[in-house]
């Protein structure tokens, strides 16, 4: 298979800027000197991991190790002592990659470590020979609905899916990333880090996430934005107050959300302060990018986007029969094939086998309808986002969405819980905007009765002062029970 990242080979693009972070940045040049000196220090190794840091040490570690053909774990650097010992444990890596003086915890600091110097040079390998199927990354899942699981992905399914995007979005070498994702999550690492790198662009990361920073990017020749639901919240509340992002979002190329559902009412007030819709696009660690809204499509709030190019998807119903029907309302799993599959979970012969059908089609979990223009719309997970409550099958996501443009709420959570005469009854966790005058079930209730149907209304509220996240930003709904 060809170089995941022909830019490092390519003398014609050694004066290009390839990374950003703050004042550290290093052209495509440093960058193939840098990963050719940690190709070097790995010589011999299988799988290592990367304590991954937003810092260019992380994508020099990252892109040596891929050129030299040694897969990669990222190790998130605010994940606890139980949660990098499950991961140690299971992916037993010859070695950890840090920046230089790193403080590594327990139990990572009795593993070898390789210190990366982004001014090191050495001759960057030729990962040109290398196989399609070779592995590059065991990814941890986001461990939203159980125990991470280690998704191992072929250099294929890294460069199909880039490949894809690339064509979805007319991503090309003139494009600059505004990034503050973290990065050890394919969002953050293959789309925001290796996707610009891959096609020769640029990548400047804020370190921590501001609005202010990605308006002084995106006013200062950046191109593209890609965030989590979460940040565009943060967007749509500061834009009234800061006319510098709203002129800068207005100017952008492209702007991206995925990981989890973007708020319909996020989504619409951020298109009316700035004319500029936010592309979603949705995947899975087990399967990187599967849609995606294209760069001249429609990006209707509430909708992820058509397959990819070279992804086949297919919504199958309980009973095992495919969904046909483009008509909005027929729900059913998503299912996908294609290039930018995993090949296994680390270890969990069981788990990959469950899923996967006997057709090779991998399971989502994740439930959807099709828009008769065909794009996908996302319900929510089958395990904790389908409510089955007095013989309907309800999703949580559109009472979210619901509940979200009432005036007094400021987060919102839907779960279903037993009940005695319903089967499941609906229950709202809200964090209230004024917490001295939370909205009371009777307003919630009606709000949502009078935009969706009356059986989707909730029949419980609870106050919180947060909704748990992960550090992606995901709710824990697992984390939501009654005690
Ligand atoms: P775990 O598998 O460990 O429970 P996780 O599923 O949250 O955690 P990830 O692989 O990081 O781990 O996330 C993939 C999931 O995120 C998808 O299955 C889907 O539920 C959700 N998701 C991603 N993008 C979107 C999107 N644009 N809209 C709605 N949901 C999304
Ligand atoms: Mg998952």
């Amino acid at each position: 298979m060809s170089s995941l990242f022909p830019a490092l080979a390519d003398a014609r693009a050694a004066r290009r800027p390839a990374l950003r972070f703050g004042e550290h940045a290093l052209t495509y040049g440093e960058l193939a000197g840098a990963a050719g000196a940690v190709g070097e220090a790995l010589r011999g190794a299988r799988r290592v991991a990367v304590w991954a840091t937003p810092a260019p040490e992380t994508a020099v570690a990252v892109t040596g190790a891929l050129l030299a053909g040694v897969a990669v774990v990222p190790l998130n650097p605010k994940s606890g002592g139980r949660e990098l010992g499950h991961i140690l444990a299971d992916s037993a890596p010859d070695l950890v990659l840090t920046a230089p003086g790193t403080l590594l915890p327990a139990p990572l600091d009795a593993l070898p470590r390789v210190e990366v110097d982004t001014a090191d040079r050495a001759a960057p390998p030729d990962d040109g020979a290398l196989d399609a199927e070779h592995p590059a990354l065991v990814v941890y899942t986001s461990g939203t609905t159980g125990p991470p699981k280690g998704a191992v992905l072929p250099r294929r399914a890294v460069a199909a899916t880039l490949d894809a995007l690339a064509d979805a979005w007319q991503w090309t070498a003139d494009d600059v990333l505004v990034h503050g994702l973290p990065l050890f999550h394919v969002h953050g690492l293959v789309l925001g880090t290796l996707g610009p790198l891959r096609r020769g662009g640029c990548v400047r990361h804020l370190g921590r996430f501001t609005t202010r920073g990605v308006a002084r990017e995106l006013n200062d020749g950046a191109t593209m934005l890609f965030g989590v639901p979460t940040m565009y919240h943060r967007v749509a509340e500061a834009l009234p107050a800061e006319p510098e992002l709203a002129k800068a979002l207005a100017g952008a190329r492209l702007l991206v959300s995925g990981s989890a559902a973007l708020p319909v009412h996020d989504h619409e007030r951020i298109a009316a302060a700035t004319g500029r819709r936010v592309v979603e696009r949705y995947g899975m660690t087990e399967t990187l990018m599967n849609t995606s809204v294209r760069a001249d499509g429609e990006a209707r709030p509430g909708t992820v986007g058509v397959p990819l190019p070279g992804v086949e998807l297919r919504l199958v119903e309980d009973d095992g029969s495919p969904v046909a029907a483009h008509d909005g309302e027929t729900v059913g799993e998503i299912q996908v094939r294609g290039p930018n599959l995993f090949t296994a979970y680390l270890n969990r012969p069981d788990a990959t086998a469950a899923a996967f059908t006997a057709d090779g089609w991998f399971r989502t979990g994740d439930m959807a309808v099709r828009d008769p223009d065909g794009q996908v719309r996302i319900v929510g997970r089958r395990a904790t986002d389908l409510i089955k409550s007095g013989g309907y099958k309800i999703g949580a996501g559109e009472i979210e969405n619901a509940l979200l443009e009432h005036p007094e709420v400021r987060e919102a959570a839907v779960t279903g819980e037993p009940d005695a005469d319903l089967g499941e009854r609906i229950v709202a966790w809200v964090v209230p905007a004024d917490p001295q005058s939370p909205p009371t079930l009777r307003e919630l209730a009606d709000h949502v009765a009078g935009r969706l149907a009356p059986h989707k209304r909730p029949r419980v509220v609870r106050h919180l002062d947060a909704l748990p996240r992960n550090d992606m930003g995901k709710i824990m709904k697992r984390a939501l029970t009654r005690d």
